[in-house]
């Protein structure tokens, strides 16, 4: 089961009069994920804690399936959302099995449900049970505990799942396998899903709909589509950098992938494993912008596009290419979130 969360007109000042959030107003569709991403302190985590009430709202209303959230009791509500972190907080005293076990053990479940949930949790993740399942944290890899954590968040089959920077602690490649892991899982699962990060790549990747927060307002809440072709504001575009073009560049590869002789349909048959059956690719132009270039690769589920100019094929463009050249740029989003993982205890 999922459910829909709506934000309406919700504003959060803190004791000390810090304005987190401003009458913020969007819906989550269930079975849907939106990511909250934007820069450090514009209010992500807020609006992510206002929906298992660690926070309440100083002016407005969540609403869960349609009920303000105040009318439900905060331990049931807690139950029936996951909720996963950068610092994870297993419980190092307890095993795999046992981390996974915590909110079926505290719904009630009895032990062969536990067991086969807890094993089918640990497949899912990658973790062959028999291996994994009898393991303490302390012996597993940051990945490794990172899985487990999204597993314990899965194994009661919450409505919501909340995800707080799940993967920022994470080195860049474990990062990325993560993260396609975790675009598969979500296939099977159907869970509304909220997702913080401060990376607008991380956002493009996972979102279905993404939410750009700028110091306590919402900005603009669309599909990544949308974000990339149709930025609302400066700071949108400053944000996604959009202002690149693919001339720009300069990476378009025409030797690696295929002879540029070959024409457009021998590019879409290169790179076709990956391209849906179909699925139009449309190719890009020199000029075009790389979001132009990169909104097409996410439309298209595929990594890599065609270049074409007036008719000739020059080449293709990468997804990964556009992403290194766009972290050449100073950007000090990564510096917060490495100083947010000095301290992991447990909760
Ligand atoms: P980050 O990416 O750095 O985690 P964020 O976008 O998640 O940031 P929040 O953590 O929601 O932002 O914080 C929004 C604003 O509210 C910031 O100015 C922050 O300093 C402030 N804030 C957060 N928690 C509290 C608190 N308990 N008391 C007072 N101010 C707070």
């Amino acid at each position: 089961m999922s459910s829909t969360i709506e934000f309406d007109s919700v504003t959060k000042v803190y004791d000390d009069g810090t304005v987190a959030i401003e009458d913020i107003s969007f819906t989550v569709e269930e079975g849907t994920t939106t990511v909250l991403v934007g820069p450090s302190g514009c209010g992500k985590t807020t609006t992510m804690q206002l929906v298992n009430r660690l926070e309440e709202p100083t002016e407005g209303t969540v609403l869960f399936d349609g009920t303000d959230i105040r009318n439900l009791d905060p331990i049931d509500l807690r139950r029936d959302i996951g909720y996963v972190i950068q610092e994870i907080g297993l419980f190092d005293h307890m095993t795999v099995k046992e981390n996974v076990a915590t909110v079926p053990d505290l719904k009630g479940w009895n032990q062969d449900r536990i067991d086969d949930r807890v094993d089918e949790l640990l497949e899912l993740m990658d973790l062959p049970p028999a291996e994994y399942r009898d393991q303490y944290p302390e012996a597993l890899s940051g990945g490794q505990r990172q899985r487990i954590g999204v597993a314990r968040a899965l194994a009661a089959d919450p409505d919501v799942l909340l995800m707080d920077e799940p993967f920022g602690a994470l080195d860049p490649i474990t990062r990325e396998n993560l993260q396609d892991e975790f675009l598969e899982i979500q296939e099977e699962i159907n869970t509304t899903i909220l997702f913080v990060t401060h990376s607008i790549d991380e956002a493009l990747k996972m979102g279905d709909r993404i939410a750009i927060f700028d110091v306590g307002e919402l900005v603009q809440y669309d599909s990544p589509q949308a974000i990339l072709e149709e930025p609302k504001s400066e700071f949108v575009e400053d944000f996604i950098g959009a202002d690149r073009t693919l001339k720009e560049l300069q990476v378009i590869q025409a030797g690696d992938l295929m002879e540029p002789a070959d024409g457009y349909e021998s590019i879409v048959d290169t790179i076709g494993e990956s391209v849906n059956s179909g699925e139009e690719v449309v190719p890009v132009s020199p000029t075009d912008s790389t979001q132009v270039a990169l909104s097409r690769m996410i439309q298209a589920d595929i990594e890599a596009i065609p270049v074409v100019d007036d008719g000739e094929v020059l080449g293709v463009v990468t997804e990964d290419a556009i992403r290194d050249r766009r972290e050449e740029p100073t950007n000090g989003g990564d510096r917060q979130s490495v100083s947010k993982t000095t301290n992991t205890g447990d909760v």
